[in-house]
């Protein structure tokens, strides 16, 4: 039967690219996003993705978004935790709103996304979560100590459910892009880029969004079933972890 893929932020930057990839791979794709309507329409008419708007941060609209998926699309098998936001500053001026939208969006939301598809993976015998952390926090950023902990925070869940989900057939994985070509990204000022960013990439340029979305397509496919609590970095062999 064909399987049901689930991933937030899908409608733009790397979200996007993963959801092509994987219905290109043969799934039927669920895109949610935060509130961008016309990018989700955009993307929508372009490629035939489902589309649903809820904010990742709220358990109870998690929970209402994922049901709606699945009553149109059918039980979620492979969920891609990709919504992320930065709100960057360097800690003796950050605020904590800028702390708890990070938190709150980031890492907050691998419980609210994971947990109302948990039951169902394991009474199915079959899963597979894949978190988007990054490169932030496997090393640490100046200037974004909120991004960094959420983000090593993503590392720690998959870590731990990955022990809880083996036995049910569910493996849980991290991808940790370095720089990819995103609207993220390229709101950094070009000559910071250029002179602070792109020396220190060994292959000596940014990603591209599709090289994280082919790594996602190999981790749910049936070749990864014995990868599970992996880190997988994917940035230019700036960071070896
Ligand atoms: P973009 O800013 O291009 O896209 C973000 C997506 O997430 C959008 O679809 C957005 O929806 C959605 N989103 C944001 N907040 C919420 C929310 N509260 N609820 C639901 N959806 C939300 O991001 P990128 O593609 O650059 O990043 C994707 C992931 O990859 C993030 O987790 C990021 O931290 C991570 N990453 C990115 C790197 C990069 O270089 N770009 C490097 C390392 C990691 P809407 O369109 O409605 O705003």
């Amino acid at each position: 039967m064909t399987k049901v893929a689930l991933v937030t932020g899908g409608t733009r930057g790397i979200g996007a690219a993963i959801c092509k990839a994987l219905k290109e791979a043969g799934y039927k794709v669920a895109a949610s996003y935060a509130g961008n309507d016309e990018a989700a329409a955009k993307f929508k008419a372009e490629t035939g993705v489902s589309v649903y708007k809820w904010d990742v941060g709220d358990y109870e609209s998690c929970v209402a978004g994922i049901a709606k998926v699945e009553a149109e699309l059918g039980p979620v098998d492979v969920l891609v935790n990709n919504a992320g936001i930065t709100r960057d500053g360097m800690f003796h001026k950050m605020t904590r709103d800028q702390w708890d939208a990070v938190i709150n969006t980031n890492l907050n939301s691998l419980f609210n996304m994971t947990r109302p598809v948990w039951e169902g993976m394991r009474a199915r015998k079959f899963g597979r979560v894949i978190c988007i952390s990054s490169i932030n926090g496997q090393k640490g950023q100046m200037g974004q100590v909120n991004y960094s902990a959420a983000k090593a925070g993503d590392i720690g869940f998959v870590k731990a459910l990955a022990q809880e989900g083996a036995r049910a057939g569910i493996t849980v994985n991290a991808i940790c892009p370095g720089y990819i070509a995103t609207e993220m990204v390229k709101a950094i000022d070009p000559a910071v880029i250029e002179k602070s960013i792109l020396p220190h990439i060994p292959v000596g340029r940014l990603g591209e969004p599709e090289e994280i979305a082919r790594a996602v397509v190999f981790l749910a496919g049936p070749d990864a079933g014995f990868i599970t609590g992996s880190t997988l970095s994917a940035n230019g062999g700036q960071y070896m972890a």
